[in-house]
């Protein structure tokens, strides 16, 4: 399987939420599975929330890199929601990834917060010629401001690229959380459900 990390230490920066649209998103890409790595459990009371049809399941022991190569083979696209704070488990799911996304708010503060990830992967990669491949993505970025801009340019010192493909801040994509479902589902027309397509073709390409 190619599995994709939503990576970031901080609790409430916004990984559950993009972990699961991206996993919905890949799922018309080949059988897909949501790996829930945090204690907290919110990607899998999503999942009893709703009926997206999006199999999820809760691993959120440090040994989550080796239990996912025992039950992943079933899957094309693994999509692992990270945990918060607990240091191991983060270590694990970077073993585990062979891409990392990094949804950050467009501030430099949770940028900042970022900094002991970015070590633990860039360890990583330099342990294994260059994988896995890490990214950025501004999440809840809002209108008409330049701070993505600014992001861009804060995000320079880090040595991991910022995607171009920007989530913003728009309050569909926590009612389709709440009612269990994705902003795919509840509006495929919509500017968020755009923006999904366009970060998913984004990880497709890198797995051409
Ligand atoms: P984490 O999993 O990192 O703790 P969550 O995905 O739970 O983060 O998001 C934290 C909060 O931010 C939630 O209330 C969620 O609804 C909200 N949120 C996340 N992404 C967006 C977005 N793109 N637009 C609006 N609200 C968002
Ligand atoms: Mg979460």
């Amino acid at each position: 399987p190619n599995v994709i990390a939503v990576l970031n230490p901080k609790g409430g920066s916004g990984k559950t939420t993009l972990a699961i649209h991206l996993a919905y998103a890949l799922k018309e890409h080949g059988r897909t599975l949501l790996v829930d790595a945090d204690i907290q459990g919110s990607a899998r009371d999503w999942s009893a929330a709703g009926s997206s049809g999006l199999p999820v399941i809760g691993l959120d022991r440090p040994t989550l890199d080796r239990e996912l190569q025992a039950i992943g083979g079933d899957y094309q696209w693994i999509v692992i929601d990270g945990a918060s704070k607990v240091e191991k488990m983060v270590a694990s799911g970077v073993k585990a990834a062979d891409m990392i996304l990094i949804p950050v708010q467009p501030s430099a503060l949770d940028l900042w917060a970022c900094a002991p990830l970015v070590d633990v992967i860039q360890a990583r990669q330099q342990a294994t010629d260059g994988r896995p491949a890490a990214a950025f993505v501004v999440v809840r970025a809002k209108k008409n401001t330049s701070i993505a801009r600014e992001m861009r340019r804060a995000v320079e010192g880090y040595g991991l690229p910022l995607l171009p493909h920007t989530i913003y801040d728009r309050t569909l994509y926590a009612r389709a959380i709440t009612e269990g479902t994705t902003v795919q589902a509840m509006d495929a027309a919509s500017e968020a459900a755009n923006e999904i397509r366009l970060l998913t073709n984004r990880v497709l390409e890198a797995f051409d």
